[in-house]
């Protein structure tokens, strides 16, 4: 299998392949770029297919934290990690525990924190190994879940894709499909309902679903069935790749708006879906909400809940003039996240604050 000449290697400064088998723990650590500070992005426990599959899995997530942070204005680099397991039958506290030791040895040019599959009380048993992590509930400066901060910057990059697409200032009435309810996805259609919006939701999860059914008086469909939904807005916070040749075509949205990382499955469809008039929040601007808050905690600064929450509104702010650029440009909304971000990445953090503009 070919890294250092693959499309997602992207230039990475530092990939590392860590394997212990006394504890079962299978990993990859990727550092994609250290320009604004250290790397910072959360570790994601899956069980892919294949090697190959999770190898792509942590380049592309790794290179996106490094976007996504530079977008969020914080002076932190962007890295991932993936542990290669089910973390529903797999994980054990010895597990995370010989992943904090490898964490450490990579000497904080790589800082972890929660992603899929990964909760608050693993990072705990990390943090028993290592300086290195952050989203931990501990500590002068502990930020918690980051996942509520994700849901309500997403709930407010919603509002911000509906404003400038359907000229929409609330949501009242509005048809919403989200995809995955788990620790986003379930926290921002509890937000969605009580702005007043109309849930179709699915999720593999049954329970997960008849919680949103119950409490958000949503509609459940199918697995496959969501994409096709008469919604005016699509929400997907389960995985990625999600938006692609098959899915698009069956789309009836006309926004596109939620936290799963890497939603586009080539950068392409991004072309695409401004050729069909669906407005597409690049997903690394739109989930930047968790991220934010931990930075706090890795700059040893505490900062209250509602304070954080607060904070991760800026999202909206960013989104429009993001969309603005794009119609001014009649470019794809990522290429136009994706320009700004990359000046920002090479000017080493050296970007005079957190407008748009001054990329
Ligand atoms: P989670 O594991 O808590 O929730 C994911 C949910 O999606 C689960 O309920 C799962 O059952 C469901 N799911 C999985 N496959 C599915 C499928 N094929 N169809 C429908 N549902 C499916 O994860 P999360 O923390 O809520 O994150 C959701 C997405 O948002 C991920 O892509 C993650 O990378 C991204 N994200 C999360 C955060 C955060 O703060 N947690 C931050 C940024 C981005």
């Amino acid at each position: 299998m070919a890294i250092f000449s693959s499309d997602d290697f992207d230039n990475h400064e530092q990939v590392v392949f860590c394997n212990d088998p006394h504890t079962g723990l299978k990993a990859i650590i990727a550092v994609h770029n250290t320009n604004r500070g250290p790397a910072v992005g959360g570790c994601r426990m899956w069980n892919y297919a294949s090697e190959e599959e999770a190898v792509r899995d942590v380049l592309r997530l790794s290179r996106g934290m490094s976007y996504k942070n530079a977008m969020a204005g914080l002076n932190l680099g962007g890295g991932k990690a993936v542990i290669i397991a089910d973390s529903a039958t797999q994980k054990t506290p010895e597990m995370m525990r010989s992943f904090g030791r490898f964490i450490n040895s990579v000497g904080g040019k790589y800082i972890t924190a929660e992603d899929v599959g990964i909760t608050v009380e693993d990072m705990e048993q990390v943090a028993t190994q290592t300086k290195f992590v952050a989203g931990l509930e501990q500590g002068s400066a502990g930020s918690g879940d980051p996942s509520p901060y994700t849901a309500h910057g997403v709930f407010k990059g919603l509002c911000a894709s509906v404003k400038h697409r359907l000229k929409r200032d609330n949501l009242e009435g509005l048809k919403v499909s989200v995809q995955g309810l788990g620790h986003v996805g379930y926290d921002l259609a509890r937000e969605l309902h009580e702005a007043g919006a109309e849930l179709f939701v699915t999720d593999i999860n049954k329970d997960n679903v008849a919680r949103a059914v119950e409490n958000f008086g949503a509609t459940a469909v199918g697995l496959d069935e969501i994409y096709s939904q008469d919604v005016d807005v699509f929400a997907p916070c389960a995985l990625g790749s999600i938006i692609n040749d098959v899915t698009i075509p069956q789309l009836k949205a006309k926004v596109i708006a939620g936290a799963s990382n890497n939603q586009l499955e080539e950068s392409r469809h991004d072309q695409v879906l401004r050729d069909m008039g669906i407005l597409y929040a690049p997903d690394y601007v739109i989930n930047a909400g968790g991220i934010m808050n931990v930075a706090n905690e890795v700059n040893g600064k505490y900062i209250s809940p509602a304070d954080g929450m607060k904070a991760v509104e800026v999202i909206y702010d960013t989104l429009l003039e993001i969309f603005d650029l794009a119609d001014e440009y009649s470019k794809p909304t990522g290429v136009i996240a994706d320009q700004l971000a990359l000046a920002r990445i090479n000017s080493g953090g050296d970007d005079g604050g957190n407008s748009v503009k001054a990329a």
